[in-house]
């Protein structure tokens, strides 16, 4: 649906302010593209809603009129998840952005959806406090709990959906619903929190969210550890994993990528296979403990360096290159687009999946960079080429394909933060079997007409 009837815009046009509906050419073309090749349909016209009201206004009358609806928040996914594959409304939440209260007795905060993750965190931060999942990009509150996002930090602080206690949706249809609640535990009735987490805006729209904060930690400290082999590397992540020493974020990078960063940003590091780690606690001096342990391990373990105590200013710009290493690939590769694997395997499985990957580039000539949050068996591939090459895209599909599939075979999963939006539908048969049938007879139970995001998580 790529026009509204003149009586659609009329009747949109009553549920909001003037400026916040528009069927403008250049803002339904600002909303057809994230950070995937993946491609929308051009939407009809996108609203800014501004409070629960104006949702459920609007979903009710859509629903109704059978036009298809796709929530967008910072439009930062890596799969297509809000792209609007059949046009219709796109539901722009970041005018919804209001803080609405932060409850440091409680560790809580009360959020609408469009609130950016730094401007809660710059907020709660006055408070020592801090919403932990940290999916690097600035996404919107609402984006991070309808892809289940996570991060660098999901090892010592769990994924979105741990933090998120208690949500209000408007359902397809317009109906409101309040799900969970503010008490730190309950064992009431089916978890629907859980439900509507990580369910990219195909059951409904989330207007209101409350949040667990945890306590700033007080002291950090960043340490990196260099290898001969990718497979000493990888296999001292589960050895570091089970020490008891928790690290607050585990990463492994290869040589090609800290090459490509190391140009960028000019940062002087190893050329080697690599372990990022950084470790929280309560005073510098436990810090250095944790430190010399894991430099034991690691040495132990292989490693052939091993630096820390980096200063705060370049504990910081290294976890920005790392957190910049997808745009560090995209600029060294202009006028590309970039296919991102994100599989996820329990750890000890990891070493394996990592040299596997790597194979699989080099034995398929692709360009691609292995990386991933090590500590929690999340593994990256970004491989970068031309979609309108068929040849090539298909090699590269190829590679995507044997990754997950092993990935799979090993008892992990397709996507461990980035969500399946378009991209990796294909592979939902293949990891859920019966239960795929399960979640689209939910699907077609909360949204019988197909209209919320459609085209998105099912083929
Ligand atoms: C450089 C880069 C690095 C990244 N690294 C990571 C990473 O380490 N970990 C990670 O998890 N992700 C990562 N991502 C992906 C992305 O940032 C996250 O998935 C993020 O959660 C998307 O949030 P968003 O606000 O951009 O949402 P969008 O991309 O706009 O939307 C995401 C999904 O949420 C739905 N949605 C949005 N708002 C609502 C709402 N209010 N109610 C219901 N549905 C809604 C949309 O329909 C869509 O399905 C990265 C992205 C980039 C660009």
């Amino acid at each position: 649906m790529e026009q509204f009837t003149q009586a659609q815009i009329d009747a949109l046009s009553t549920f909001v302010d003037p400026d916040r509906f528009s069927t403008g050419q250049s803002n339904r073309e600002l909303h057809i593209k994230d950070i995937s090749p993946h491609r929308g349909k051009l939407p009809a016209g996108v609203i800014w809603p501004t409070r629960t009201e104006e949702v459920a206004a609007i979903l009710t009358y859509t629903y109704a009129q059978g036009i298809p609806v796709t929530p967008w928040g910072a439009g930062t996914s890596t799969e297509g998840n809000p792209l609007p594959m059949r046009g219709g409304l796109v539901m722009d939440m970041t005018r919804m952005n209001r803080i609405i209260a932060i409850r440091p007795q409680d560790l809580q905060a009360d959020v609408q959806p469009g609130v950016f993750r730094k401007t809660l965190n710059a907020q709660t931060g006055r408070s020592g406090l801090f919403f932990p999942p940290d999916p690097g990009a600035d996404a919107t509150i609402g984006g991070m709990i309808a892809n289940n996002a996570s991060g660098v930090q999901t090892i010592r602080y769990g994924a979105t959906k741990d933090y998120v206690m208690r949500l209000v949706v408007v359902l397809p249809d317009g109906r409101v619903i309040h799900t969970g609640g503010k008490a730190h535990k309950s064992s009431s009735g089916y978890d629907l929190t859980r439900l509507f987490v990580g369910s990219e805006g195909t059951l409904g729209v989330v207007t209101e969210a409350t949040l667990k904060l945890a306590g700033i930690p007080v002291a950090h400290l960043a340490a990196t550890a260099t290898f001969d082999s990718l497979e000493a590397a990888s296999e001292t992540v589960a050895v570091l994993m089970g020490s008891g020493l928790a690290p607050a974020a585990l990463e492994l990078l290869t040589p090609e990528l800290i090459a490509l960063m190391n140009r960028e940003k000019e940062l002087g590091l190893a050329e080697k296979p690599s372990l990022f780690c950084e470790f929280h606690g309560i005073s510098e001096a436990v810090l250095t403990e944790t430190a010399a342990m894991a430099e034991t391990l690691c040495r132990d373990g292989g490693a052939r360096g091993f630096t820390t105590g980096v200063k705060e200013r370049e504990r910081k710009e290294l976890w920005r290159a790392r957190h910049e290493a997808w745009e560090t690939i995209h600029r060294a590769y202009p006028g590309r687009e970039t296919l991102i694997v994100d599989a996820a395997v329990p750890i000890s499985s990891y070493p394996q999946m990592v040299l596997f990957s790597q194979r699989q580039l080099d034995e398929k000539k692709a360009v691609g960079f292995v990386f991933g949050h090590a500590g929690d068996g999340n593994l990256h591939v970004v491989m970068v080429g031309d979609p309108a090459d068929e040849a090539e895209w298909a090699t590269l599909e190829a590679i995507n394909h044997n990754i997950v599939h092993r990935a799979v075979e090993v008892g992990g999963t397709c996507t461990g933060e980035h969500g399946i939006g378009v991209g990796k539908r294909q592979f939902m048969q293949l990891e859920h079997g019966e239960g795929y049938a399960l979640m689209k007879q939910i699907k077609d139970l909360m949204d019988p007409k197909g209209l919320m995001n459609p085209e998105k998580m099912f083929l």
